[in-house]
């Protein structure tokens, strides 16, 4: 094993590839600017165009690929908003197609009467006839990476297109692939495919059939970058100390009996396991799971006051600062009646008003802290940090985990991580190893379940009359628009569209939008007025998903529903049904087939999200190739921890990550480890784009 030539993977791509051109800006828009990028830059999907069929035999509404002869082309000008038509009559032994392209001048320049050519393309029936509409094409002998093959599909952005990336990364990938080293050794490996084989297949596969062992082998390469990071930290933890938070029973009961109400069972488990865990030397790792107003806040004061109440200062830290003000709010007066005095910090705050707030803590008058990530910048020192809890941690880097466990004066500090995601127990264990988990499972009495619909799209008129009667009641909506993995932007212009839609609509509605596109101050500014009660009906893409808590908002409408993650359904229904209002759950959806329907029935019929995210893992099944993203896990971009090749692909990352780090902690024997650790660094800067 040599250690790769980086300059060939790590160089720009301009200057590597001056041959590009214009190519390197096209790249550079998707965040690709190195030859590494490029590589690990995956299909999401495959389009298997490999086996030609006659044209005699082609099948209407599929994706077929034929080699055939021109046998005439012609032209039609267009005119009025139709765009110019570029038509091919095709011809093989078998019979005649069509092909269709529109306002595509250069399909006429590429093509004439007489030539053999292989299309590519979905076949719609027209009259007697079939027809290839805006078919990828090449002349045979010069197979294309669009036709007669397996074809990968790539997320896109706006302005640049599938055919104009496909060609740019293949022409990338030939140039950077012989740099590329495998980081593992073959004992390592364990059967999977090199590394250059494996990503060479990723994109360009030979064979529908290779591409889940290679995508393996990407995955694992993943997985035991996180396990890396996760040995270190385990070995850096051996021996270390945290404080022994002793509290008597008699000083837990009395705070719990100030709380305004009874702990469920669940409840006052989880707060006897933390009690147990705190009173140890060994700096407790627990993760706390329960739906959404399951009651973990409650659990998170009752510690949080214990802490002090022993004479340590704790700290709660919420990814976004919209989350962390809605957590001060909500626990600022419990712990109050606790007799603990909490400061809310945020890097947004005014300097003067920050340095206070530094101070206090230094001094140990700040008892309890909650903010965003500023609780951990450097400028804040806690003299006896002893307790910290870390809210939907999932969308915390380890990385940022590790920097405020440094914040600990007095030994390590304890640390409880909050998760509205609940996570089947062999996954926890084997992406996080040595966590213990406490489980909230029973809501809080008197709450009314949400009441979920399934609809398709003709209800909308009534579903809008529906919103707008809610909205005369003085309630509001969610409404939430399709997923679409293609890409980013798109998604943004269908929440837009949706936005004028409900606009016309309901003109006497006053509707907003959040996106992931917008500055996350403009988007903080919308859900904090609506929040306030100011629009009746907010659009957003999934970026609410995580936390924001509007009681009163009573209805959410979630569309294309088929299209969520059921585990992610769940979760957004939890948007709603926090206050005092009966609340709905909508899942519009024009799926008619019956896996779907069955995925979106789960939803319906359960309010409990375990029972939801175990009957997810079994209608999956196999098939999805690339792992969708999943909320409560570290963010994978090629794994998936819901696909149990992969559960155990962890398994064994772990067991190999050990090895390596218990002879050699900082990996200076093992270069290409060290660099594959950083290139998957689970670590989000900001907390907000995991
Ligand atoms: P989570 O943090 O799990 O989303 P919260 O702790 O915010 O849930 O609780 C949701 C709501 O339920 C809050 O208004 C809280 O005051 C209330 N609550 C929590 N525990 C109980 C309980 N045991 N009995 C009654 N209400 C409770
Ligand atoms: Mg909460």
């Amino acid at each position: 094993m040599s250690v790769a030539a980086p300059d060939t993977l790590d160089q720009p791509i301009h200057s590597a590839m001056p041959e590009l051109a214009r190519g390197t800006a096209t790249l550079a828009r998707l965040g690709i600017t190195t030859a590494r990028e490029a590589l690990w830059y995956l299909p999401f999907r495959y389009d298997d165009f490999s086996e030609l069929r006659p044209l005699g035999e082609l099948v209407p509404d599929e994706k077929q690929s034929a080699r055939a002869t021109v046998a005439a082309i012609r032209v039609e000008p267009g005119f009025g908003r139709r765009p110019q038509r570029v038509i091919a009559q095709l011809t093989d032994d078998t019979g005649s197609a069509e092909a269709v392209w529109f306002g595509r001048r250069y399909v006429e320049r590429r093509l004439q009467q007489g030539d053999q050519v292989i299309v590519s393309g979905k076949v719609t029936q027209r009259g007697w006839r079939s027809q290839f509409t805006s078919p990828e094409f090449s002349p045979v002998g010069r197979e294309s990476v669009h036709t007669a093959r397996v074809v990968p599909v790539y997320p896109l952005t706006s302005g640049v297109t599938q055919k104009r990336l496909r060609e740019l990364l293949a022409r990338v990938l030939e140039h950077a692939l012989p740099a590329v080293d495998d980081p593992l050794t073959d004992e390592e490996r364990h059967g999977l495919p090199a590394l250059d084989e494996a990503l060479r297949t990723a994109h360009f596969p030979e064979d529908a059939a290779d591409v889940t062992d290679a995508l393996d082998r990407l995955a694992f390469d993943e997985l035991l970058a996180l396990q890396l990071t996760l040995a270190q930290a385990r070995e850096a933890r051996a021996g270390l100390k945290a404080p022994r938070i002793a509290v008597t029973e008699v000083d837990r009961a009395k705070i719990v009996a100030a709380l305004p109400f009874t702990l469920t069972d669940d409840q006052a488990t989880a707060v006897d396991e933390i009690g147990a865990d705190i009173a140890l030397e060994r700096p407790m790792r627990r993760l706390l799971q329960g739906d959404v107003g399951s009651g973990k806040t409650a659990v998170a004061a009752v510690a949080l006051a214990s802490a002090v109440r022993a004479g340590w200062q704790g700290a709660l830290m919420a990814p976004t600062e919209i989350l962390a003000r809605q957590h001060h709010g909500g626990l600022a007066p419990l712990l109050e009646e606790l007799g603990v005095r909490a400061e809310f910090l945020s890097g947004s705050l005014p300097a003067a008003h920050k340095r206070e707030i530094h101070d206090a803590i230094a001094a140990g008058a700040a008892e309890v802290v909650i903010g965003t990530h500023a609780v951990i910048s450097a400028a804040v020192e806690f003299p006896r940090l002893g307790l910290v809890i870390v809210d939907e941690q999932h969308r915390f880097g380890v990385g940022q985990r590790a920097a405020l466990q440094a914040k600990g004066s007095g030994g390590e500090p304890h640390v409880l991580a909050l998760t509205a995601t609940p996570i089947p127990r062999t996954l926890a264990l084997s992406v996080y190893g040595d966590l213990s988990i406490s489980t909230i499972r029973e809501l809080p009495p008197g709450r009314e379940p949400i009441r979920t619909e399934i609809r398709d799209r003709r209800a909308l008129p009534k579903i809008e009359a529906f919103l707008a009667s809610e909205a005369a009641a003085g309630r509001q909506a969610f409404v939430v628009v399709p997923l679409v993995a293609e890409s980013d932007a798109l998604q943004v212009a269908s929440a837009e569209a949706e936005v004028e839609r409900m606009r016309t609509a309901l003109p006497q509605l006053r509707v907003g939008i959040v996106h992931g596109q917008q500055k996350a101050d403009a988007r903080d500014a919308t859900m904090t007025s609506f929040a306030a009660g100011e629009l009746d009906v907010l659009v957003a893409t999934t970026v609410i998903e995580v936390g924001i808590d509007v009681p009163n908002a009573s209805v959410i409408l979630i569309e294309d529903a088929e299209r969520f993650g059921l585990a992610q359904l769940h979760q957004l229904r939890g948007r709603v049904g926090r206050g005092r209002h009966r609340s709905f759950c909508i899942l519009l959806s024009d799926a008619t087939d019956e896996l779907p329907l069955r995925r979106l029935e789960v939803v319906r019929g359960s309010n409990d999200g375990f029972a939801i995210a175990e009957a997810d893992l079994e209608l999956r099944g196999a098939g999805n190739l690339l792992g969708t993203r999943q909320a409560g896990l570290p963010p994978l971009r090629v794994a998936s921890l819901f696909e149990p090749r992969h559960v155990e692909l962890a398994q064994r990352a772990r067991s190999v990550a050990d090895r390596v780090v218990g002879t050699d902690p900082s990996l200076t024997n093992r270069p290409l480890l060290a660099r594959l650790q950083r290139d998957f660094a689970p670590i989000s800067e900001d907390g907000d784009a995991a």
